[in-house]
């Protein structure tokens, strides 16, 4: 790995190497996180970073682009294919570019835009006052129904009659439950809206059929390309094909100039790769992992935001244990495991404390850990959560978390 850099720059060459010795020794649980494997490495660093290209396959902005014309049209085709879409555009530099290609398509500044609260699961560009999105689009947003912790349809219908928004949202980043996407189309059409859903955390589980499909209920999906699909840092945008022209616009140069077609090498490759009986079989395991954990963080006196999960997130709340996310997120980083703190639905607790966790299951299984090592992946959590500032319990902890983790490579040979 990085041979030339490692003559060049060592000091840089032994930060990467640094990195990569945490990731191989750590247990990541971070919900949006997934080890991206050697072909998504050696392609997001391949010689098409060398070439400049703006527009869409024949129609190019600079000379000498007829081979990354290839390319795009190849990526594209595999992108529908693999999610039975009629447009793909392949272009965003990630999840955040994805969204803000589809507002610069069909919105303009002062429109209203129907999306979830950030708090509740949403997203930042969903309309957060701390994104500077929600400066251009007026943003209202619909949250959760405080006894079962699910999408409150009832009220998200009667917010879209209210406010007529040009383009509703669904997706989020921290909602372990299935999202009924026909119900949230119907209810936007009605309104006069477009629909629009954000399945940057769910599009690797979608890609297997693991979940049911956004496609056919939506005018936009939007992706990132990080999370469970595994792939290299980019995003995505599906759209149907009476979209396809003005969506194709608002990407570019709506919204951003040259490709990443180094990135989009690699997207490309990921495409064919989802299609593989080995990433499905991960997927489904992925959904499998998620619950166990759910099931033995609950035996163990734990509360689990909505009682489970249906995907690859588990919400925890951590009041009964008495502790806060902060300070479970910084003990669990001592002893080796990574998660992040996070906002449970009306939570009483500020953002940068929360009485939650997300815990996320994607890049433990495709280590290769099933239930057994996720029960006792809990099994740590708990001890940690019993005495989060006692050394000893953690030391202790951290030689069960290397234990448990050591047999299951990063990557299946040294790079
Ligand atoms: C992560 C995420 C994004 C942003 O994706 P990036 O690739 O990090 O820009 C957008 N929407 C949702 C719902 C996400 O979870």
């Amino acid at each position: 790995m990085l041979e030339a850099t490692r003559k060049s720059d060592p000091e840089l060459y032994g930060i990467v190497l640094e990195e990569l010795e945490r990731q191989k020794h750590n247990i990541e649980m971070i919900a949006s996180e997934s080890t991206a494997c050697e072909e998504l490495l050696e392609l997001s660093g391949c010689v098409f970073t060398n070439k400049t290209t703006e527009g869409y396959p024949g129609a190019r902005f600079q000379a000498g682009s007829q081979i990354a014309d290839k390319m795009e049209r190849l990526g594209i085709e595999r992108a529908k294919a693999l999610y039975g879409a009629e447009h793909a555009n392949l272009q965003p530099y990630s999840g955040s570019s994805a969204n803000y290609g589809v507002y610069a398509s069909v919105l303009t500044p002062g429109d209203c835009v129907l999306g979830m609260k950030l708090d509740h699961g949403g997203h930042l560009t969903h309309g957060s006052p701390a994104n500077f999105m929600s400066k251009v689009y007026r943003f209202v947003s619909y949250g959760l129904n405080r006894d079962t912790e699910l999408i409150d349809y009832e009220e998200l219908e009667a917010m879209a009659q209210e406010h007529r928004p040009k383009l509703v949202i669904a997706g989020g980043s921290a909602y372990p439950r299935l999202i009924d996407y026909e119900r949230i189309a119907n209810i936007a059409h009605k309104a006069g809206a477009l629909f629009m859903v954000d399945m940057a955390h769910v599009a690797g589980l979608v890609a297997a059929k693991v979940l049911p499909s956004p496609v056919p209920h939506a005018d936009f999906v939007t992706s990132s390309t990080t999370k469970t699909l595994c792939g290299p840092r980019g995003g995505l945008i599906l759209c149907k094909a009476q979209h396809a022209r003005t969506l194709d616009r608002g990407v570019f140069p709506g919204s951003l100039s040259s490709i990443h077609l180094n990135i989009m090498a690699a997207k490309t490759w990921l495409f064919q790769h989802a299609f593989s009986p080995e990433f499905r079989a991960t997927m489904q395991q992925v959904v499998v992992n998620a619950r166990a954990l759910a099931d033995a963080l609950a035996r163990n006196g734990f509360r689990i935001v909505s009682g489970g999960t249906d995907n690859h997130i588990v919400l925890v709340d951590l009041r009964p244990r008495k502790i806060t996310g902060k300070l479970f997120q910084d003990a669990l980083e001592t002893v080796g495991i990574t998660l992040n703190k996070n906002m449970i639905p009306f939570d009483p607790e500020k953002p940068s404390v929360t009485s939650g966790v997300r815990i996320g299951t994607t890049a433990v299984t495709q280590r290769g850990l099933k239930e057994p090592e996720i029960i006792r992946i809990a099994n740590i959590m708990t001890r940690v959560a019993e005495a989060p500032e006692d050394a000893s319990v953690l030391e202790a902890c951290r030689k069960d978390a290397l234990a448990l983790i050591e047999p299951f490579p990063l990557y299946p040979r040294e790079l």
